[in-house]
C-alpha cells in the first residue's frame, strides 16, 4: 500500500540523512561498538547538516519547524543502517519537548543553540536501581536551599549517560506529596558532586553509552529547574512520554521492514534441496504473515505521527503503538533469523545484530506490561 506520510521536503531531507549515514556513520560503527561509545564529533557533524532541533526556534539556531515527520525520517535512516549506537532519537525525539517547551528565555539562550548544533548532548534520568516502571518511587531528592537545590541520589540505565552535557534529572522536592512532589532539574557537565559510573555492558546496542549517574550534594541552581514551580515533574513526564513512545514505535517498524527486505533477498538466493528456500510454501507463508503485519503497523504508526503533529496523539494511542510494534519487531526479526538458518546466528549477517538490538525495545520507554496497564486504565473499570 502506498505510503503518503511525507512531502517532497521530507524526501529531500531523507537523501541528506542517508548520505550522511553512509559517509560518517556506517564505516565507523563497528569500531564504535568495540569502543562502547560514539565519538562526540559525529554529533557535531550531524548538527552541521541540520539533524537536530527542528522544533528549536530559529533565533536559537534551530529550524523552527514542529513536524515530527523530520524526526521520523532520521529514526528510519538510522535504523535502516543498524546504527544502534547513535543516541540521536533520545536527543531529538525525547529531549526536545523538555528543552523547547518547558524552558524560560534564559534557559533557551543557554541550552538551545548547543542542543541544535550537537555540541550539547542531552539525556534524561528517570530510572533508579530501585525504581523503573514505578516512577513515583524515585528516591533521588532535591532540597531547596535559597537559590539552589541540593541534589542527592543515583540513576541507572541512562542513554547518552557518558556523553551527556545536560541531564534532566527526575527528583523529589517533596517526598510526601506523591506525584505532586516530583520536579525536573537540569544537571550540567562539571557540576561538583555529579559523577558518572560504569558505561554498562549490555547484550546489544553496543556502541550506545548507557550509564549509571551519581549525585552527591550537587548544588543545582533554581535557574536550572524546568517549569515555573516545584512539583510539576510527574505531569511534565506524562505529557512528553507519548512522543518518546511513538519514536520507539517508528524505530520498531523501520527495523522490521529493514530485516524483512534483507530476508526476502536472502530467501531468493539461498539454496536447499536444489531449490531457493523462498520456493518453500512455509517460507512464503511466514514472510506473507510478517509483511502483512508490518505494513499494518506502518499505517497505524504513520497515523500516530500525523496525530502528534496535530496535537491529538493520546497517551493511550502511543501506548498501543509502542507495545504492539515492539513486540512485532521482536517476532519479525526472530522469524527472519530462523529463515537464515545457521547464518542468522552469525554476526556478519545484519539479522543477528538486529535480533540482539531489538530485544530492549519492549522494555525501555515503558515496558509492554506498563503500556497495557495504560490502555487498560482507559476502560475505567
Ligand atoms: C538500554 C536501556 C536504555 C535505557 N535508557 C533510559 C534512559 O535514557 N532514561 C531512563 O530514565 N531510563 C532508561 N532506561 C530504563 C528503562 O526505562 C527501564 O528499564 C524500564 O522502564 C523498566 O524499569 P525496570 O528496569 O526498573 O523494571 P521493573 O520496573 O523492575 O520491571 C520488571 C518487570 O516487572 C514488570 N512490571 C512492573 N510493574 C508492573 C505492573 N504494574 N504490572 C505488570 N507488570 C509490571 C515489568 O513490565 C517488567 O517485566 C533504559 C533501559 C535500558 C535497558
Amino acid at each position: 500500500m502506498q505510503r503518503d506520510l511525507f512531502d517532497e521536503e521530507h524526501l529531500l531531507f531523507r537523501e541528506t540523512v542517508r548520505e550522511f549515514m553512509a559517509r560518517e556513520v556506517v564505516p565507523h560503527h563497528g569500531q564504535w561498538e568495540k569502543d562502547g561509545i560514539v565519538p562526540r564529533e559525529v554529533w557535531k557533524k550531524a548538527g552541521e547538516i541540520g539533524m537536530f532541533g527542528f522544533s528549536v526556534p530559529e533565533e536559537y539556531g534551530g529550524a523552527g519547524i514542529t513536524d515530527f515527520r523530520y524526526n521520523t525520517v532520521i529514526v528510519e535512516e538510522v535504523i535502516a543502517t543498524g546504527s544502534s549506537g547513535l543516541g540521536f532519537s533520545l536527543h531529538n525525539d525525547v529531549m526536545a519537548p523538555y528543552l523547547v517547551d518547558l524552558t524560560d528565555d534564559g534557559q533557551k539562550q543557554r541550552w538551545l543553540p548547543g542542543f541544535a548544533s550537537g555540541e550539547l548532548i542531552t539525556a534524561i534520568a528517570m530510572t533508579e536501581p530501585g525504581a523503573g516502571s514505578d516512577l513515583q518511587g524515585v528516591r533521588t531528592t532535591a532540597v531547596r536551599e535559597g537559590d539552589h537545590y541540593v541534589l542527592n541520589g543515583q540513576k541507572t540505565f541512562i542513554t547518552n549517560g557518558i556523553n551527556a552535557d545536560l541531564v534532566v534529572v527526575v527528583a523529589k522536592t517533596d517526598p510526601d506529596a506523591g506525584a505532586r512532589g516530583i520536579t525536573l532539574l537540569v544537571v550540567e557537565r562539571g557540576m561538583e558532586g555529579f559523577t558518572r559510573g560504569r558505561n554498562l555492558d549490555k547484550i546489544g546496542m553496543k556502541a550506545q553509552d548507557t550509564a549509571e549517574l551519581f549525585f552527591d550534594d550537587v548544588r543545582v541552581p533554581v535557574a536550572n529547574r524546568l517549569g515555573p514551580e516545584d512539583g510539576q515533574g510527574f505531569f511534565q513526564l506524562m505529557n512528553n512520554l507519548p512522543q518518546e513512545r511513538l519514536s520507539i514505535a517508528v524505530g520498531a517498524v523501520a527495523a522490521a521492514e529493514t530485516v524483512l527486505s534483507e530476508t526476502i533477498e536472502y530467501c531468493r538466493t539461498r539454496q536447499a534441496f536444489g531449490r531457493n528456500i523462498g520456493s518453500f510454501q512455509n517460507t512464503r507463508f511466514v514472510l506473507a504473515e510478517l509483511v502483512t503485519e508490518t505494513e499494518i503497523a506502518r499505517h497505524y504508526v504513520d497515523t500516530c505521527v500525523r496525530a502528534l503533529n496535530a496535537g491529538t496523539l493520546t497517551a493511550v494511542d502511543a501506548a498501543k503503538a509502542k507495545w504492539w510494534t515492539t513486540e512485532l519487531q521482536n517476532k519479525v526479526i526472530d522469524r527472519c533469523l530462523q529463515l537464515h538458518g545457521g547464518y542468522g546466528y552469525m554476526m556478519e549477517y545484519p539479522v543477528a545484530k538486529a535480533w540482539i538490538d531489538s530485544r530492549v525495545q519492549t522494555i525501555y520507554g515503558g515496558t509492554t506490561e506498563i503500556m497495557k496497564e495504560i490502555i487498560g486504565r482507559s476502560f475505567g473499570f
